[in-house]
């Protein structure tokens, strides 16, 4: 009959046995998905890692504790780094294929492992956060920790409605949409903002928010290039600009 150690505790196996039928027969917590007691074990889920030493070099390894026959002396650990990045490793490439399985994720909490963000299309690239800061100025997008994940989330109040983030979001998580004269910026369900769009003084259409406007206006007019500010749409002032341009040439010719 041999002896293994668990976590450090000694325990009396049958020959024959593997490392999870004895964890188990003596209350010790090992997270499977795969196994069950009737059938036999397949170690398809890869969530049951332990360490052991290696056969050859006596180094610690990572195995499998469903289908590792116990021998005698054999020192399991059960806890401890490599455990865990084994762990977290099947947990992701269990939700690749079952994002939505709250048995895999309650699990992983179980275990205290990380299972990453859910797919919610978010890539984390934090480039919303980045070019709302950076570029655009108002900071109105930041990463916040919910439930022990990362989240792009709205800074309340702080959006101005320029769509910048839904144009640079490389998964097009961010929507934008331009309904009955309003703009309303957000990711999932979750509203970034909400503005009154104004119109074109040229050709009628609603091209912009007045807080976006502003903020140009404020960010620009100290700058000696800048002339008189418009509320032309894009294609109004370059119109109007080339216009400009070519009655100045013929004048000056
Ligand atoms: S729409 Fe709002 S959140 Fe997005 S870049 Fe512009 S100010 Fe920032």
């Amino acid at each position: 009959m041999p002896k293994i150690t668990i976590d450090d505790h000694e325990y009396k196996a049958e020959e024959g046995m593997t490392v999870l039928q004895v964890a188990r027969a003596n209350g010790v917590q090992i997270p499977t998905l795969c196994y069950h007691p009737s059938l036999k074990p397949s170690g398809s889920c890869r969530l049951c890692a332990v360490e052991v030493p290696g056969r050859a070099t006596g180094k610690r390894i990572t195995m499998l504790a469903c289908i590792l026959k116990v021998k005698e002396g054999m020192a399991v650990k059960t806890r401890g780094e490599a455990v865990k990045r084994a762990r977290t490793r099947a947990f992701k490439n269990l939700l690749q294929m079952a994002p939505q399985s709250k048995t895999i994720l309650e699990l992983a909490r179980a275990y205290d492992i990380d299972p990453g963000p859910p797919p919610d299309g978010c890539v984390r690239c934090r480039l919303c956060i980045r070019v709302c800061t950076e570029i655009v100025g108002p900071g109105a997008l930041k990463m916040e920790k919910r439930g022990g994940m990362n989240f792009v989330t709205p800074v309340e109040g702080l959006c101005i409605g320029c769509a910048t983030c839904a144009n640079i979001c490389p998964t097009d998580v961010i929507k934008v949409d331009d309904h009955d004269n309003v703009r309303t910026i957000s990711i999932r369900d979750e509203i970034i903002g909400k503005h009154p769009l104004e119109r074109c003084e040229g050709c009628g259409k609603l091209y912009a928010t007045p807080k976006f406007l502003d903020h140009i206006h404020k960010r620009t007019s100290a700058h000696t290039d800048v002339k008189t500010p418009h509320h032309y749409c894009q294609t109004c002032a370059k119109l109007f600009s080339d216009r400009v341009k070519s009655f100045t040439d013929h004048v000056q010719r």
